[in-house]
């Protein structure tokens, strides 16, 4: 999973359907960099569902439509 950050600002963002996804003017990883502070915005998308690409914090997909809880 990619995470961006925009130059100048220490927050970290992971879902791309954020309104604050950097797309110009960015620092980018494949994982979670230590002690990173991550975008309110990001993780409410993720929670919410409403974060549809590949955006699941850690490696738990809790996006499986066959997550059938018991
Ligand atoms: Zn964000």
């Amino acid at each position: 999973m990619e995470y961006r950050k925009e130059h100048g600002s220490n927050t970290w963002h992971f879902c791309q359907d954020c309104s604050e996804w950097p797309t110009t003017s960015y620092n980018s990883r494949a994982g979670e960099p230590a002690n990173a502070k991550l975008c309110d915005q990001c993780r409410s998308l993720n929670v919410s569902g409403s974060c549809r690409k590949n955006c699941v914090v850690g490696d738990h997909d809790t996006r499986r439509p066959d997550a059938n809880p018991a």
